[in-house]
């Protein structure tokens, strides 16, 4: 059946592609190795999967861009949107005006998040959100007097965002590179990324030690001008880095004795993609400021929030005047429909202690069985998010150069045989909708495993090329 909205004209394959090519600058992608492949048209989807123009179902082992948390086809978020948007589909919180949508959003956003975090400022993007926080805390260390506290730090391979100050915020290096950045007040430490940092250290010595580097980085700036720390708790976009036992207990210790402000960054995390609601839970972070988006509506509108912390949430309210700060569509009432219908169906059916209970160590398991293959370095994961590193060899810890063309080569194998497995460099990554089944997860590991093999003997032409 076809599902496209009659209001656009039948092509054929061919002519999306010429059309796309001629005209659009896509994000994140090599324009002239675009147009020389053609892009993949997706045309509909249901539940975990895809169809493209070709009528070709794809498994999305990725859940969009890890979004699609409760799954494709929801007929109960459609309705939702067209409810609200009969009801008024649209109008802002913008000068003293507020809509019934935007305040449940932001008290059932309360109730789920961990004590202490009672107010929200919502934006449309998890950019934006993060862009918002650099203001905010900035603004909250200037009504305290400490103007001089303008230091942000995050981390190699952190995302935060594809804006400008959110890229400087960021440590993804490439992209850093571009457009006149790095911005100034902006630091980074490493990840806590084992493999690359610690293969020899057992899981707790690294975990101090890495958060040992937060301590350090205060120090070589000076704790008087440091405003917060941000961390995924769960890296996404940079690795699929899994915090090693101890480490956010440790950085929570160094931001409190130091009084700096801790940002989680749940936009991947958050909505039960690590087995609770937040990786804050999943971790036991008590974070100051959390940002949130993707799994927040299941990518079906754009929208995303702050939950800001009394501590800040005060100073703001108490001392601040005017926040100088928003968006058109902050809180825009049909995406705040959808997101609350979209958290009721989450309860509902009970998608994040499946995560937890069963379908996520499911997942686990299956790939532990991978562990062997001769490019398998390392396993790791929580929940539905999950990475299978790739390495040259395991017992020297070496990895492949140029980093990236294996991963990339594997990544293609999966996507050829209609299974979406994300590379980052090296590393392949998953995070299906929530609500996969165990069948459906054999069939994206054994995929996995099949272009594993694929990847193997093309090895010597890769490597060669
Ligand atoms: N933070 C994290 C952790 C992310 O993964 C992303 C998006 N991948 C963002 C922020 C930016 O969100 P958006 O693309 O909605 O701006």
């Amino acid at each position: 059946a076809s599902a496209l909205p009659a209001a656009l004209p039948t092509r054929s394959t061919a002519e999306w592609r010429a059309l796309d090519a001629a005209h659009a600058l896509h994000p994140f992608t090599d324009y002239k190795a675009l147009a020389a492949e053609g892009s993949r048209i997706i045309t509909r989807a249901d539940g975990v999967y895809l169809w493209d123009s070709e009528g070709t179902r794809i498994l999305d082992g990725m859940a969009g861009l890890w979004c699609v948390n409760a799954g494709y086809g929801r007929r109960e978020l459609v309705d939702a949107a067209a409810r609200q948007m009969t009801a008024l589909p649209y109008y802002n919180l913008f000068f003293k005006t507020a809509t019934p949508p935007a305040i449940e959003l932001a008290r059932k956003l309360v109730e789920l998040t961990p004590a202490g975090l009672n107010h929200v400022f919502f934006t449309n993007s998890g950019s934006e959100a993060n862009d918002t926080v650099i203001r905010m805390v900035r603004q909250y260390w200037a009504l305290e007097d400490q103007p001089e506290r303008r230091v942000i730090i995050g981390r190699h391979n952190g995302y935060h965002g594809s804006t400008v100050a959110a890229t400087a915020m960021g440590g993804m290096g490439a992209m850093r590179r571009q457009g006149g950045l790095p911005l100034p007040d902006f630091e980074h430490i490493r990840e806590p990324n084992r493999l690359r940092y610690g293969p020899d250290q057992s899981p707790e010595d690294f975990g101090r030690a890495a958060a040992g580097w937060l301590e350090e980085a205060i120090q070589a700036i000076g704790p008087g001008r440091v405003a917060a720390f941000i961390g995924e708790p769960i890296q996404g976009a940079g690795g699929l880095i899994v915090p090693p036992p101890g480490y956010w207990a440790e950085i929570q210790r160094i931001c409190a004795n130091h009084g700096i402000l801790l940002i989680a960054d749940e936009v991947i995390c958050g909505f039960g993609r690590t087995g609770r609601w937040f990786g804050s839970q999943t971790f036991d972070i008590r974070p100051d400021i959390m940002t949130l988006a993707k799994g927040l509506s299941s990518g079906y509108l754009p929208i995303a929030a702050v939950m800001v912390g009394d501590r800040v949430s005060r100073t703001l309210i108490d001392k601040g005047g005017e926040f100088i700060h928003g968006f058109t569509y902050s809180g825009h009432p049909t995406a705040c429909a959808v997101a609350l219908e979209n958290i009721s169906i989450l309860e509902r059916e009970g998608l994040v202690d499946r995560v937890r209970e069963d379908i996520g160590p499911f997942l686990m398991e299956r790939l532990e069985g991978l562990r062997d293959h001769p490019l398998v370095g390392e396993v790791r994961g929580k929940g539905l998010m999950a990475g299978v590193e790739l390495i040259r060899d395991k017992d020297q810890h070496s990895f492949f150069a140029p980093v990236g063309r294996v991963g990339t080569r594997c990544r293609d194998h999966c996507f050829s045989n209609n299974v979406v497995i994300r590379a980052v460099e090296d590393t392949m990554v998953m995070a299906p909708p929530l609500i996969i089944t165990r069948d459906q997860i054999e069939t994206m590991v054994d995929t996995l495993a099949r272009a594993l093999d694929r990847t193997q003997r093309d090895l010597p032409r890769l490597m060669s090329s």
